[in-house]
C-alpha cells in the first residue's frame, strides 16, 4: 500500500466534484497516520472516540478530527475539547449532551443528522419524519454549543450500484427539501457527508460535500 499515491489518486477522482476526501484511520497505526499526515491529509475520521482520542494525543495539532461511527452519550465528554464534526448524531438527547460538553470548552461543535437511506436494517440513523422533528424542535433553537450542518448516510452494502445511486440521490434530495423547508437563512447548512471506498465516485456525481475513504487509502483492515 502506497498511502500518499492513493490519498493522490483519490483526490484526481474528486478533483472536479464538490467532495472534501475524509482519511478513515480507524484500527490503522500511527506510522499510517503520519504518512497521510505527510501527503497532505488533514482530516481524519474515526468511529471510536477513545481510539480518536489517543491518536489526538500524539498526532499534529492541525489535524482536523470527525467522529463517523455510532456515538453513545456518555463517551462526548472525551473529544468535546477538540472533536471538529461529529458525522453520526441520531437523536436529539446526543445533541443535548454535546452541546452541554462543547458549552463547557466554549466551543462550538458542528454535527451532521445521521439518516437511514439502506435498504438492511443494520444501520443506525434517523427516519426523515426524526429528522424533521430534531429540525423543528423548539429546544434546537435553544442549543447554542452545537450547529446541526448537514446530513450524513450510508448505502446499502451492496453491489447493486444503481441502489446506491439512488439512495445517494435521495439523501442529496432530502438535504436540499430541509434547507428549503426547515432550515433558517443564514443558518451553516452545507454538507452532505456519504460515499466511502466502494463508492465514493457515485457519492460525489451526486452532490456529497464529504467522503469518507479508509481502505481504499490504507488498505484492508
Ligand atoms: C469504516 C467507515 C468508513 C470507511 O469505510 P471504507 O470502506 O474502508 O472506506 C466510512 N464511514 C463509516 C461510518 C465507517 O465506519
Amino acid at each position: 500500500m502506497n498511502i500518499a499515491q492513493n490519498i493522490e489518486n483519490i483526490k484526481a477522482q474528486l478533483a472536479n466534484t464538490s467532495a472534501q476526501l475524509i482519511a478513515v484511520t480507524k484500527t490503522k497505526p500511527i506510522s499510517d497516520l503520519e504518512e497521510a499526515y505527510q501527503a497532505g491529509c488533514k482530516v481524519f475520521g474515526e468511529n471510536k472516540v477513545q481510539e480518536m482520542v489517543s491518536k489526538w494525543e500524539v498526532l499534529p495539532k492541525d489535524i482536523s478530527w470527525h467522529l463517523i461511527g455510532h456515538l453513545q452519550t456518555n463517551k462526548v465528554k472525551y473529544m468535546a475539547s477538540f472533536v471538529s464534526l461529529i458525522h453520526s448524531v441520531d437523536s436529539f438527547k446526543l445533541l443535548q449532551e454535546i452541546d452541554k460538553q462543547a458549552q463547557k470548552h466554549n466551543r462550538v461543535i458542528d454535527c451532521l443528522l445521521q439518516i437511514y437511506i439502506a435498504q438492511e436494517d443494520t444501520k443506525f440513523g434517523l427516519s426523515e419524519e426524526e429528522a424533521i422533528a430534531i429540525l423543528t424542535s423548539s429546544e434546537l433553537a435553544q442549543l447554542h454549543n452545537i450547529r446541526v450542518v448537514g446530513l450524513m448516510g450510508m448505502a446499502s452494502n451492496t453491489d447493486n450500484l444503481e441502489q446506491i445511486r439512488l439512495e445517494f440521490r435521495g439523501l442529496k434530495q432530502l438535504f436540499n427539501r430541509f434547507s428549503q423547508e426547515y432550515i433558517l437563512p443564514n443558518t451553516a447548512w452545507k454538507e452532505v457527508s456519504m460515499g466511502m471506498s466502494g463508492d465514493f465516485q457515485i457519492a460525489a456525481e451526486e452532490g456529497s460535500t464529504l467522503v469518507r475513504v479508509g481502505s481504499a487509502i490504507f488498505g484492508h483492515r
